[in-house]
């Protein structure tokens, strides 16, 4: 019984934990520091590249529930987290070289991994009994990303991630937008047929988009504080040529007065109920969680710094208010499109011996990297074992990832977060986002307990 398991970050150090607990030998490959990348400094295992916090550790709060999942599961990482904590109020946050001393040094010293220090530059054969896992992360090298493409069809590997502003709904001004879909070609019409309760939950009927119309006026207002606004300073792969397809708006902005009017910012198709006409402009939120309290800006992708991005984005005619759940950013991330790509338990569909993990499974942070690294560990080892490979209850934060990332829409797929919003709904939720988020905490917790318990290995995992 062996593993190998190519990435030595956050996903792939659990994830070789995970197995090498299971009594399952593991070869853990990581390029560091023959082969750096262009974010990490060091040659430690789970180097943290940016932050250094795990974020909220409260059960009100999704990723805190997530945390707690994984410690119930003996999380190397949620352990080395504990032993390097820094204050940070109701975050977790840590020592990052503590942290990543800690993984590094108890994955050295078990008997039954074996770290070696080499870039793999194609994926390794796999079978049952030598499943393979790969967790190289988003800066993926070179080489490998060619074969990953290879493997999974380069329409369904991404190398950049253009990510949209979030805003929280109740913060727009339904008073100043309308909803409608283009040409009025709502999802009503698939939503009967569509299993994904994504599709469904978007139409009430009325057009599936918030439509922010702009005046003439309004535009040239709005054009004229984007093109002055200040972008992020950006790492030197990101100074790469972007894909025409996720241009941020800005750079739009620069290439003419007009280019955004159409682009993103077309009107056509669509009509303001308050006028009967087409607006000057117009900007698309669309419904971005099952919940319906998070809202996307179509095609808003940027790099302008956050204190800019607010105020400018701000100044969109029912945004003034708005709260920012996410800022808009452009960087380089290598990801699959994990819902036509992965199962639920990780497995490669087209190969189930190969398993992928982290933020190249389309996952997106620390937590949720290692998170699935987890249940990639535990899943390769049971198959190694001849043990059933089950995914997660969907009513746990570790469950709903997995789910979200193999069932998501593929058409619009972007790697995602944990939130309340991919779980599993209550059939009757109590009343209040705080009653609501811990009784869903409350559920997962329950249901993950069952599961271990269910699992062959359960009382070793408490044990953990
Ligand atoms: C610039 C930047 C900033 C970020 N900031 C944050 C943040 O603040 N907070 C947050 O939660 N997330 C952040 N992320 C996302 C972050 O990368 C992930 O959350 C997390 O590191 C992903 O874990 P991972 O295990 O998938 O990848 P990584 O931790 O990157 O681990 C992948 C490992 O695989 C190795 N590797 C790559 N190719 C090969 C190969 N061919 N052979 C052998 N080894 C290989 C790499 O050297 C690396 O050690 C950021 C990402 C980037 C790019």
């Amino acid at each position: 019984m062996h593993i190998r398991i190519v990435g030595g970050g956050l996903a792939g150090s659990e994830a070789a934990w995970q197995a090498a607990s299971q009594g399952v030998r593991v070869t853990l490959y990581e390029m560091r520091p023959a082969r750096p990348t262009a974010v990490h400094k060091t040659d430690r295992l789970a180097e943290l590249v940016c932050s250094n916090s795990f974020r909220g550790d409260k059960l009100d709060n999704a990723v805190g529930l997530l945390k707690e999942e994984m410690r119930r599961l003996g999380s190397l990482v949620m352990r080395a987290a504990e032993a390097s904590r820094v204050p940070a109020g109701a975050a977790l946050a840590v020592d990052r070289e503590r942290f990543a001393d800690i993984v590094t040094s108890t994955l050295a010293a078990h008997s039954a991994i074996t770290i070696v220090r080499e870039e793999v530059a194609a994926i390794p054969e796999s079978s049952e009994r030598e499943p393979v896992i790969v967790a190289t992360g988003p800066l993926t090298s070179d080489r490998l990303s060619a074969d990953l493409a290879r493997l999974v069809g380069g329409e369904h590997l991404y190398f950049y991630d253009a990510i949209s502003p979030i805003v929280l709904a109740e913060t727009i001004d339904r008073s100043k937008v309308f909803r409608a879909s283009r040409w009025n070609r709502s999802l009503r019409g698939v939503s009967a047929t569509a299993p994904d309760p994504r599709t469904c939950a978007v139409d009430d009927g009325q057009g599936d988009y918030l439509n922010c119309p702009l005046t003439r006026e309004e535009y040239e207002r709005f054009y004229d504080a984007l093109v002055a606004a200040e972008s992020a300073t950006v790492h030197d792969f990101d100074k790469e040529k972007f894909f025409e397809g996720c241009l941020p708006i800005e750079v739009m902005a620069h290439r003419g007065r007009d280019t955004l009017r159409f682009g993103p910012m077309k009107p056509v198709g669509l009509v303001d109920p308050r006028t009967g006409r087409e607006p000057y402009a117009c900007v698309q939120l669309r419904q971005d969680n099952l919940a319906g309290d998070h809202f996307s800006l179509v095609g808003f992708q940027t790099q302008l710094k956050w204190g800019e991005q607010a105020r400018v984005l701000q100044m969109i005619p029912g945004l003034e208010r708005a709260e920012f759940v996410r800022f808009g950013m452009v960087h380089r991330n290598t990801y699959v499109n994990g819902p036509t790509v992965l199962r639920e338990t990780w497995q490669v569909r087209s190969r189930p011996t190969l398993f992928f993990a982290g933020q190249m499974s389309g996952v997106e942070g620390y937590v949720e990297s290692a998170a699935s690294g987890l249940l990639a560990g535990l899943n390769a080892a049971a198959l190694a074992k001849g043990d059933p490979v089950v995914a997660a209850p969907r009513t746990t934060a570790i469950g709903a990832l997995a789910y979200y990332v193999s069932h998501a829409n593929p058409a619009h797929y972007e790697p995602s977060n944990i939130t309340f919003g991919i779980i599993q709904p209550l059939a009757a939720a109590p009343k209040g986002k705080k009653l609501r988020n811990e009784a869903l905490s409350a559920r997962a917790l329950a249901d993950l307990d069952a599961w271990i318990a269910a699992r062959p290995e359960g009382r070793a995992l408490h044990a953990g």
